[in-house]
């Protein structure tokens, strides 16, 4: 029910749903004991900064927007898991503190993007004559298969890809949860990051890495996978030999047949290599 007047502070109660309706459809249908009744509205905001200093802003306290949707959780808890290894790694001195900056860096432009959309949204559900037009305009398009793949992977955040430079589709971009094959027998990636550390996936000739300055605090695991690689957004990719992926699931770096940048990647993201 869409209230009249903005502004109210008070807990909403069941006598004021009850009066909405009444003035609307002229009864109330005789509504009664409401498990929840709350009051939202429609403001659409983001804070400027999600950092400054020893302050950061995650979830509904960095962007707030209607709930049409129901994007707001699954970015908000994304926000957090972005930024919960930086800051253990920031905190343990294992990284420098310009590693916070990439929190906003990546997650500013994800959240500014969800609130375009659900401001779209609540353009498409008005009542009035354009608006109904523009909604079945839109709805035609969603029948379509690229389209309709397109949506789905925005609202699920599937179609998140952070700007980790210049190279093969994955890289920035989350990694999918594979049925791997390792020496501890089947296992799903997302299995793998269970313990927050990150994994260095070696799909190539087994024992072909040496990362022993990073031991510490990166996963190398060997493993076998057949099947296709496929991303939500946007379909087949070749198969990697190597993916490196970071605690919160994205991919920080590729390998084809060699291991350049693989070094750089590991001190970008988990800190210089520990000497003797
Ligand atoms: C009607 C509605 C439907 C929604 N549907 C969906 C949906 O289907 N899917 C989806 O993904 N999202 C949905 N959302 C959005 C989702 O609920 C929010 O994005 C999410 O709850 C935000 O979580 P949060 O932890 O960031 O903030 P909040 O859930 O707001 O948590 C903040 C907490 O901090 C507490 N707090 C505030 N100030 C202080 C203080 N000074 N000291 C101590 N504690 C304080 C508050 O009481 C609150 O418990 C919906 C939202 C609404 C309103």
């Amino acid at each position: 029910m869409t209230e009249r007047e903005l502004g109210g502070t008070s807990e909403p109660t069941l006598r004021d749903l009850s009066e909405g309706l009444i003035r609307v459809y002229g009864t109330d249908y005789g509504v009664h004991s409401p498990v929840w009744i709350t009051r939202f509205t429609d403001a659409a905001r983001q804070a400027e900064t999600y950092r400054k200093g020893r302050v950061l802003l995650a979830g509904d306290a960095a962007h707030v927007h209607y709930p049409a949707g129901g994007q707001g959780l699954n970015v908000g808890v994304q926000d957090a898991v972005n930024l919960g290894w930086k800051l253990a790694q920031v905190i343990q001195a294992m990284s420098p503190e310009w590693l916070l900056d990439t929190y906003e860096a990546e997650r500013h432009p994800v959240g500014a993007k969800v609130l375009q959309n659900s401001l779209a949204q609540v353009a498409l559900m008005r009542r009035d004559d354009r608006s109904q037009a523009a909604w079945k305009a839109v709805s035609e398009l969603l029948k379509m298969d690229e389209p309709r793949k397109r949506y789905a992977a925005m609202m699920t955040g599937l179609d998140i890809r952070y700007d980790f430079g210049e190279g093969h589709p994955l890289l920035g971009r989350h990694m999918p949860d594979l049925d791997l094959v390792t020496a501890k027998g089947p296992q799903r990636v997302f299995a793998l990051l269970h313990d927050a550390r990150p994994l260095l996936l070696n799909l190539g000739e087994s024992g072909g890495f040496d990362i022993a300055p990073w031991a510490d605090r990166v996963s190398l695991i060997d493993a076998l996978f057949a099947g296709p690689w496929e991303l939500p957004a946007i379909g087949a990719v070749t198969a990697p030999t190597a993916v490196l992926v970071r605690p919160d699931g994205y991919v920080a770096w590729v390998g084809d047949v060699t291991q350049v940048g693989l070094a750089d990647a590991l001190t970008t993201w988990f800190g210089s290599p520990a000497t003797e």
